[in-house]
């Protein structure tokens, strides 16, 4: 997981970015780095650490241009250093690039790309596409270079990219990782959490698996990738606040977390009337079973009571990386699964829904994060975020 961020309209694009991805550090924390277009140049700024500190010594903010991203990474392919932190460029540095998730294939693509002379900087799976598009490129656009080098990728992305040769535009695709367009007036947002640009508009569209889209500061347009074929999407009006979503003060999440242990407690117990609600709606189910992780299991533990109690079903709850030995083979229509998790991203409960849905049961999410992608693959959904 890591957090994503692309500003482009008429400001300058490197403090809004720095904002974002301070809001975004909880996906990722071992380095970050922005890129601009500025006088027709990408200008990149990147380093291993804390954004804060990374901030304080290369002056992120400092680069200018009214179009950018950045990103805040946690490594999977590449040791957490400056070289190997987002975003990535292609040979000439035209092309600027960051990514959440994993190509799967990329060592496949590496080769290739060499092969026809591409040379890498970093060790990591995400510059295979920056040098894919630049290859694309070659014979074809922006939109269509980035298209065709999509088509060639396998894995889980959340791509977000810019080309100083067309400065006009970012290009972002999803699969498997979320992205989200803010609409500003004049300016537009895309970022890996609505919190992110929460500060700045409150109207966003939800990307889902599969599309792409073609974001300037005037509009948007999303495609389905496979067929190139246009689709209008639904904006949503986000009600809930920012401040649920950043560390309100305190030096560290877990701290923040730990602090407010008593309002949420509070906020819990007012909620029971509604929670009987729910019950009664829940007792069409034959069995309920929680799946989580963490925290979220020691929850759920809680939760097996409570609906016991209120529901006279039962109720089990187990570590979502356990549920596909054994449990899924108890799941049928009759079954309602509850999935918890803050994040909806956590990758082992997305894997346990995936399964509990092809048998037949119906999914619960109670999570914090609108348009997470446990809420996309849940049919009904309980966001617990203020
Ligand atoms: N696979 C990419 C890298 O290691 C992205 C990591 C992530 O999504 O956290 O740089």
């Amino acid at each position: 997981m890591c957090g994503i961020i692309g500003y482009v309209g008429n400001r300058n694009a490197a403090p809004i970015i720095v904002d974002s991805l301070k809001k975004l550090e909880y996906r990722g924390y071992d380095s970050a780095g922005i890129a601009t277009i500025n006088s027709g140049k990408i200008s990149i700024k990147k380093d291993a650490g804390y954004i804060n500190d990374i901030e304080k010594n290369l002056k992120l903010s400092n680069l200018g241009g009214n179009i950018g991203i950045g990103h805040t990474r946690w490594a999977t392919h590449g040791a957490p250093n400056m070289v190997n932190a987002h975003p990535h460029t292609s040979c000439d540095g035209k092309i600027a690039l960051i990514h959440n998730g994993i190509i799967e294939n990329y060592l496949e693509l590496k080769g290739d790309l060499q092969k026809k002379g591409h040379k890498f900087a970093s060790e990591t799976d995400t510059e295979v596409f920056a040098h894919l598009i630049e290859e694309n490129a070659k014979s074809a656009d922006f939109e269509k270079a980035f298209l065709n080098a999509l088509k060639k990728v396998r894995g889980s992305y959340a791509f977000v990219a810019i080309n100083a040769a067309e400065p006009d535009k970012i290009l972002v695709a999803r699969n498997r990782a979320p992205l989200i367009i803010g609409l500003g007036k004049g300016e537009n947002f895309v970022a890996s959490d609505i919190p992110a640009f929460l500060s700045e508009t409150r109207r966003a569209i939800i990307l889902d698996d599969g599309e792409y889209a073609v974001i300037t500061k005037d509009s948007a347009v999303i495609r389905e990738a496979r067929s190139g074929k246009e689709i209008r999407k639904k904006t949503s009006n986000i009600i809930w606040g920012a401040a649920a979503a950043e560390k309100g003060g305190y030096p560290f999440f877990a701290i923040k977390e730990i602090k407010e242990v008593p309002q949420a407690v509070e906020n819990t117990l007012a909620t029971l009337p509604e929670i009987a609600k729910i019950a009664n709606q829940i007792k069409r189910y034959k069995k309920v079973i929680f799946i989580a992780a963490g925290t979220s299991y020691h929850a759920s533990l809680i939760g097996k009571y409570l609906l016991e109690n209120l529901c006279k079903i039962p109720c089990e709850a187990v570590l979502a990386s356990e549920f596909s030995w054994s449990l899924k083979n108890i799941v049928d229509k009759k079954t309602l699964v509850i999935a918890v998790t803050q994040s909806g991203e956590t990758a082992d409960t997305l894997l346990a829904i995936k399964d509990a849905k092809s048998r037949g049961a119906k999914v619960l999410a109670i999570t914090n994060v609108v348009g997470s992608s446990i809420t996309r693959e849940a049919d009904y959904n309980i966001y617990t975020a203020a």
